[in-house]
């Protein structure tokens, strides 16, 4: 069984499929708290599922990419049994997690899924010590490494870690600001200026539906 938020379908809105039509299934329950958070409605609540009802529901919302999030969807156990039915069941399957400490490791997850890593920056409030990077090293070429920019000190804290070596090299890297916090031409300017080779991306569903929290 598995405590679900929601699910429903929308163009993704961030990653590399930005733009796709994808199922979003929301798992409940987070044990950190970003301070830009905007799924925290996630943190408590939802509804227990089994996998058969999740894939049930699924599959009748007709798309075949689903990304599987929360909250961090890496806290309930049968996480990765739900992620290796909708392999079986022949989804496109992406799963977007914290890369943080304390959650079922990033290792576990079946191949097949392409992992999103959300590396938390200073300004998330997240300290440095609690992300994983032991797990993170082990991201290959299907993954992506996520960095959310608040301020010019999260960018050049995050240059610094992409320059630094200590991430793998094959994961698609992706730099976005934190929407009304950071100017989206700023953060292009400066990844422009420093000829830094990473992805630039702002989060689509904000742009598309700026007024709507959830469902999008
Ligand atoms: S890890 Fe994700 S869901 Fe949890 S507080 Fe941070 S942004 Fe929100």
């Amino acid at each position: 069984m598995l405590n679900v938020t929601e699910i429903y379908s929308t163009l993704l809105g961030e990653s590399s499929s930005s733009g796709f039509l994808c199922t979003i299934i929301r798992l409940t329950g987070c044990h950190r708290r970003c301070v830009w958070c905007d799924s925290d409605y996630a943190f408590e609540g939802g509804s227990s599922q089994s996998i058969q009802e999740i894939i049930q529901t699924t599959v009748g919302q007709g798309c075949s990419t689903v990304l599987v999030t929360g909250g961090e969807p890496l806290l309930q156990s049968d996480t990765i049994e739900l992620l290796e039915q909708l392999l079986e069941a022949g989804f496109s399957v992406l799963l977007e997690t914290s890369g943080t400490t304390g959650t079922i490791p990033l290792s576990e997850v079946p191949a097949g899924v392409s992992r999103i890593v959300d590396i938390k920056t200073p300004d998330s409030g997240i300290d440095e010590s609690e992300i994983d990077f032991d797990e993170i090293a082990k991201l290959g070429k299907d993954d992506e490494l996520k960095f959310v920019c608040q301020s010019r000190e999260d960018y050049l804290w995050s240059k610094a870690l992409v320059e630094s070596g200590r991430l793998p090299a094959e994961p698609v890297t992706v730099f976005s600001p934190v929407q009304d916090d950071l100017s989206a031409r700023k953060l292009a300017d400066w990844i422009v200026e420093d000829k830094l080779n990473v992805r630039y991306q702002i989060q689509l569903h904000k742009v598309i539906w700026p007024e709507m929290d959830r469902g999008v």
